[in-house]
This record gives C-alpha cells, structure tokens and sequence, in this order.
C-alpha cells in the first residue's frame, strides 16, 4: 500500500491548522494568545487538541502507542473523516458487507461516494473473494464490522486478513462491539497489516455513549492524516475530564453480566413457539427471526420497550435486533415475548394481558388520552358503551376481548370490568396530585348522577331501573354488574343512579355519566402534588 497515492490531493497538500496550544506544552503561566476569557469558570480554556492524557491511559488500556491513536468525537467522526482524507467525491468508491451498521453508507452519501455492498453468506459470514471482486482501481475503503451490526457474529480473522493482504486501499475493521466477544481483535496485529483501520468506541461496553468517544487505532502516518483534518478541538476539555474518571474502571464486570444475560436471553427465546431462530451473538444484542415480527415488534411497544426492527434489512426478514438490559429489563422483555404479563409503563399508561378459560383480555389505557382508542368486545352494544367511556373519561383505550359468547355475554362483560377497572387502579400509581373525587350532576338532559371516590374502598350503590329485561341483546342486570366489577376492580367507591323512559338511553346516560365524572377524579389537579388524603395516604 502506498498511503500518498491514496490521498486526496488537497489532503496531501494541507497545511493543518496550528491552533492555540501547539506549541504550549509546559512552562507558560500567562496564556494570552487564544483569546480566551481569563475569568476562571472550569472551561474558560481551550480543550488539549491532542488528548495527550487522555491517549496515554487508552495507550495502555489497548497495548498502542499514542501516536497509533485517534479520539474522535464518536465513530461518527473517524467514519466521516476517513471519506473525505481518502475519496474523491464523485470518482471513489467503496466497499461494505452488507447488511451492516448504516453510518458508512450515510456518510459515503453525504461525501458523494460511490458505496458498493456485497452481500454476507446466508449464515453472515463473510466470502473475501467477493469483497475484492466488488473492488476496482477507485476502490478506497472496504467496511468490515466485527462482531457485526445488526447480524452479531464475528467475521471470520483469516477473510479479513485475506481482503486486507490483497486489496491494495484500505480496510476498516470496525469493531465495535469486541468487547462482547471474548477475542483478541486486530489492534495487536496492526504491525502486520498496516492498511487496516481498526474502529473501536467507548459508546458500548465502556457505558460513555452520551459522551461521543470513538477511536480509531492504524498506523501511524493514517492517523497522523485523521489530526491533521479533524476539528482542532473535537473534544471538549469536560469530556476529556469525565473520560478519564472513567477509564479508570474496568468494565469487565459489566461484560461478563452482559455475556452471561445475552445466552440466557437467547436460549429462553430460542425456546419461543413465534421464534424462527436466534443467531448466535457475539456483541450485547441479539438478531432474532419471528414468525410475525410486526406483532411482536408493536406488541412490545405497547409495553414500553423498544427494540430495533431490522425486517427491511437484506437477509434479515422478520428479524428484530433485541438489545440486552439489565436482568429485571430481559426479564420484562421475556415475559411480554411470552405473552403472560401485566405491565405498567411510564407515565399513567399501562397494558394489562388477562387469559382465563372464558376470556382473553388485551387492554392498553392511558388515563390521559394520548393514543386512538379502539374497543372489539363481540358484543356491538357494549362495544358502543365503553367507547362512550373512553371518549368522555378522555381515557384511551386499546382493548380487544376473545370471550365464550357462544355460552353468554356474563364472563366477557365481567372480565372486562375487571381489565378496566385494574387497569385504572394500576395507571393511577400514586395517586400524587389528582383529583380523587368526581361528581356529576345532572343537566338539562341528562338522567344520570355518579358520584367517584378513587381512593382505594371498592363500593357500589346502583340505583338504576331499567324497564326490560334485555337492553341491546344484554341483559339489563349485567349493567350493575359490570359497575360492581369494575368497583371491586379498582377499589373505588361508586354512586350511580339514573332513570328515564328509554333502556338504551338511560344505559347510555349511565356510561357517560360515569365517565364525566371518572375524568374528574383521574384529573391531575394543578398545584397540588401531594396525596389526595389528609391520612397522606391511599
Ligand atoms: C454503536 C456502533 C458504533 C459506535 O458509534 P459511536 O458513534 O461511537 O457511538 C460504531 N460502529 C458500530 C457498528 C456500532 O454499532
């Protein structure tokens, strides 16, 4: 490799800004020359450009000299910085395995590269053959990520050495994720292979994501055009401060808790009857293949966790990229996956799962309203009263019930109650700063009056005459009913009383009723952050 033909021409012919400090190594007491405040606050100075200290104890952390290293503000900045020091817009090109990590490819489009993807093998290994296939005279770059993002294995060591024996540009061996792999990587065999750029980052296993540190480890003249182009102060001296503190603890710990989580979590997955297959992983995340990946992934979402949909990925159809978490964090991830959970999110939403032999309930409720609500009973005119509920209590709800209606209407409309009702008892949490209490009075047309304590003693008083015995295809002593159930529920105590002339309205008035006054007492009263109580308590 002849590094100089590999330049871009008016890299080769810059001359790097000389900033401030170059020449302040030691011995200056009166820094007068970066125009500077001199009113001492912590960062009133200028950061070191270099991260002299900052590269010393990375040096002895990885076993490489200084000078073989690059602190860039993430990888983000050694990816970019490598296409702009080595391509020339419009005529280079390069190459990455594929799928992969999508910031080569984005910044090949935002420099205006050519960026040439050759596809892995059907198990993610990668054929070197092909990588220098894909290659011709303006190839600059080949991409390779190991252990590999979204795919988690490692490339095979001898492919790469391979593509980097033969191809005469330069290889980027991103290796982000090592930590994770219990191997070596190729930081130590840089003298070997001096057309490698190894990619490492302190986003990962070393727990600094927020504070953007990643590194690039070559040879010294590569890295010597990485300084000469980055920003002069790409670091910031807070940074540098709190990288260091934090250097200073291993996280082997960490790695092993993570390595020893990541196989559990794989083989209680690979267990999973929705589970096509789980590769094998060598970074902190999992690449599962569901049967129905779009229903597990909005399944998941429902229950606040957040994975990574990969199913647009080449190769990676119904694959989810599953990150692994603390214990208690698989543990939820596991038990949504396996479908026998009760949940509660963030917030005042939560997702109730409720299967007896009768009825299976999925309920998602968020007290205050922030998503469509969307009811499906199999009883239309129940459907038609809660939906009433929801739009009055300004509570949504996503609810789907699958209950023994072939034998009657009585374990659907009870087991509902129940859903909604611990439903709100859970989304209520504290109770901290709401209402507790809702009241509604009747108005001009209305025959309804409920009456709401939301704190915590479970009653109903029903005093509601309907006229026949059935009121749309329910029957009408399934109404007080339902109220009972939801009381018990969510311990609340309820008033209700209502008549008039016609059932469907009087159930009707009853549903909205309830609900105006539900919204009453789920409201977050303004300036009051204590609990509804003077026993403090509820
Ligand atoms: C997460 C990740 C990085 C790290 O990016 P930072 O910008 O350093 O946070 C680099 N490469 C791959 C493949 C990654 O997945």
């Amino acid at each position: 490799m002849e590094l100089n033909n590999l330049v871009r021409e008016n890299i080769r012919n810059l001359k790097s800004y000389s900033t401030a400090r170059d020449e302040a190594e030691a011995g200056f007491s009166v820094y007068l020359d970066a125009n500077e405040s001199p009113f001492e606050n912590g960062v009133n100075r200028y950061p070191d450009p270099k991260q002299k200290e900052l590269k010393k104890i990375i040096s002895s952390i990885y076993g490489i000299g200084s000078e073989k290293i690059f602190v860039g503000n993430g990888s983000d900045e050694p990816i970019d910085l490598i296409y702009r020091i080595f391509c020339e817009p419009k005529i280079d090109n390069v190459i990455a395995v594929s799928p992969t990590y999508g910031m080569y490819k984005v910044a090949a489009q935002i420099n205006d590269i050519e960026y040439r993807e050759v596809l892995l093998e059907d198990d993610f290994s990668m054929n070197p053959d092909k990588m220098l296939a894909a290659t011709d005279k303006n190839s600059k770059i080949i991409f390779i990520c190991s252990p590999n993002n979204p795919t988690g294995n490692l490339i095979d060591e001898n492919a790469v050495k391979q593509v980097a024996k033969s191809f005469s540009g330069l290889v980027v061996v991103d290796e982000a994720y090592f930590d994770f792999s219990g191997e070596e990587g190729f930081i130590k065999k840089l003298a070997d292979y001096p057309n490698i750029v190894v990619f490492r980052t302190l986003s990962k296993a070393w727990g600094m994501a927020g504070l953007r540190i990643g590194l690039a480890f070559a040879d010294e003249s590569i890295i010597g055009l990485f300084s000469a182009v980055k920003y002069p102060y790409n670091i910031g001296s807070e940074t540098q401060n709190i990288v260091l503190k934090f250097l200073k603890n291993s996280p082997e710990e960490k790695i092993r808790q993570t390595i020893s989580e990541r196989e559990r979590v794989a083989d209680r997955i690979g267990k999973m009857s929705g589970v096509e297959k789980v590769y094998p992983s060598s970074a902190n995340f999992l690449l599962v293949k569901f049967k129905d990946s779009k229903t597990v992934y909005n399944k998941l979402i429902d229950n606040g966790i957040v994975v990574r949909d990969r199913s647009s990925q080449p190769k990676c159809e119904g694959c989810l990229r599953l990150t692994i978490g603390l214990v208690k964090e698989n543990n939820r991830l596991l038990s949504v996956l396996e479908g026998d959970n009760i949940v509660i999110n963030t917030g005042r939403t939560v997702v109730l799962e409720r299967k007896t032999k009768e009825t299976s309930i999925y309920l998602k409720m968020d007290l205050d309203g922030n998503m469509d609500t969307y009811i499906e009973t199999g009883i239309p005119f129940f459907n038609h009263m809660l939906e009433q509920l929801a739009f009055h209590s300004g509570i949504s709800m996503r609810l789907n019930v699958a209950g023994d209606l072939e034998v009657d209407e009585h374990h659907t409309i009870e087991d509902t109650a129940i859903v909604i009702g611990e439903a709100i008892l859970k989304a209520m949490g504290n109770k901290e700063g709401m209402a507790r209490y809702g009241f509604l009075l009747p108005m001009d047309d209305s025959v309804a009056q409920v009456a709401i304590d939301l704190g915590g003693r479970a009653y109903l008083n029903w005093d509601v005459k309907f006229i026949k015995d059935c009121i749309g295809g329910i029957s009408s002593d399934m109404f007080s009913h339902f109220f009972y159930s939801l009381a018990m529920a969510s311990k609340s105590t309820i008033y209700i009383s209502a008549k008039g002339e016609n059932d469907h309205h009087i159930a009707e008035s009853v549903f909205k009723a309830f609900a105006r006054s539900l919204k009453m007492a789920l409201k977050k009263e303004e300036n009051s952050y204590g609990l509804p109580s003077t026993k403090g308590l509820l």
